[in-house]
């Protein structure tokens, strides 16, 4: 049987430079292979269409083109997947079309593309605005590339931008967190995500970690300017709808909200996921492997799951909790429920409508709080 799906997340691999902290499915180049990316993304279209584990809606709710660094794939890239999705497809009014950017590259000329396309959301990968911190997380922008590039979205008419942060940044970087949180509010943006440094193993960071030539993520500054963070974006008129996303009223990301209610979706590209409840496959990381044999018309899937009924349950409750919706208060007198009249007690939670709700300091301990949960 397959699932109809109304959104669609697509990968642009490409980054003109790698991260230091970076374990995302990119493939470091000077410019996109814009031609070869389209066209092994027709390849695996073509293929899903003649699976049918999915069937794409007549119109879609929301198209995200995440990555990677979409922006490097330059002004015709959104043409380009306009002309593979159908321009029915992206007729609605209500569609959210999403696409990743990072400062250097979201030119005024590669907005006005995206937005000519249909683009009406951009998502700005700017982190900080503290040079020091920017190179040393090898990013290619400086202190003022966000601010040139939310201008230049607006002046083709993309107002819904959104900006992402990083918090958790090494103290000898100098770096302070509310210079950067003030400095995105100047931006007057309707939505901002956080990302706390991770340190993943098979990064250049995870190596000089390993090494001792840079300390590990310091694991108090990361949950103070959490804390901190919540506390200004929410004075600042921001709703902070889920654990990392923050939003004015009506700014909500929809795309994301897909994921979390455990909704069908359709992934493309090197490192995509897909899910057609109960089922959850992903594509190979590779962009060489992903454009060989997506372009040949062979699947690219690297592996896939079965979603049972237990690991649904927990998914169900983990992404639950994730979002200010919360999940639904167990019965009274339930194990479950002395479990979050603990977290209440704790201030990690609040009772409200006949749900239950994380606060940003149970949000810090999310995966561990949906865990005990489960196990209750
Ligand atoms: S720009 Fe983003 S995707 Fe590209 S290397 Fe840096 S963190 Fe990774």
């Amino acid at each position: 049987m397959s699932s109809t799906v109304r959104s669609v997340y697509v990968h642009a691999p490409f980054c003109a430079r790698s991260c230091t902290y970076c374990d995302f499915a990119v493939s470091v180049r000077r410019s996109g292979d814009l031609e070869g990316w389209l066209e092994a993304l027709r390849g695996e279209w073509d293929l899903v269409a003649r699976e049918g584990l999915f069937r794409v809606a007549d119109r879609l709710d929301t198209l995200y083109v995440g990555g990677g660094t979409p922006s490097l794939l330059g002004r015709d890239a959104m043409a380009g997947l306009r002309d593979l999705v159908g321009d029915e497809r992206l007729r609605d009014p209500a569609l959210e079309w999403t696409a990743e950017a990072n400062p250097e590259s979201l030119t005024d000329e590669v907005a006005a593309g995206w937005a000519e396309a249909g683009v009406n959301r951009v998502s700005l990968g700017a982190q900080t605005f503290h040079e020091d911190a920017l190179r040393w997380m090898g990013r290619l922008h400086g202190p003022e590339g966000p601010g040139r590039a939310v201008r230049a979205a607006r002046s083709a008419g993309i107002d819904n931008v959104s900006v992402d942060l990083i918090f958790g940044l090494p103290r000898a970087l100098g770096r302070s967190w509310t210079d950067d949180l003030g400095r995105a509010l100047d931006l007057e943006v309707p939505h901002v995500s956080l990302y706390g440094l991770t340190v993943e193993p098979e990064t250049p960071l995870g190596r000089a970690v390993r090494e001792g030539r840079e300390p590990p993520v310091d694991e108090e500054r990361y949950r103070e300017e959490f804390l901190v963070a919540a506390e200004v974006l929410a004075e600042a008129g921001y709703r902070h709808y889920e654990v990392s996303n923050f939003a004015r009223p009506g700014a909500e990301a929809r795309h994301n909200a897909v994921y979390w209610r455990g909704i069908a979706y359709l992934g493309l590209g090197n490192g995509a996921h897909s899910y057609a409840p109960p089922v959850r496959r992903w594509n190979t990381r590779s962009w060489e492997r992903y454009r060989e044999e997506a372009t040949a018309g062979r699947s690219p899937e690297e592996s896939r799951e079965i979603v049972d009924a237990d690991a649904a349950r927990l998914e169900e409750s983990w992404l639950g909790l994730r979002t200010r919706e919360g999940i639904e208060a167990p019965p009274p007198g339930s194990s479950a429920a002395r479990v979050t009249d603990r977290w209440i007690a704790d201030g990690l939670a609040v009772a409200e409508d006949g749900r239950i709700r994380l606060t940003p300091e149970g949000w810090l301990l999310l995966d561990a709080l949906a865990l005990e949960l489960a196990d209750s």
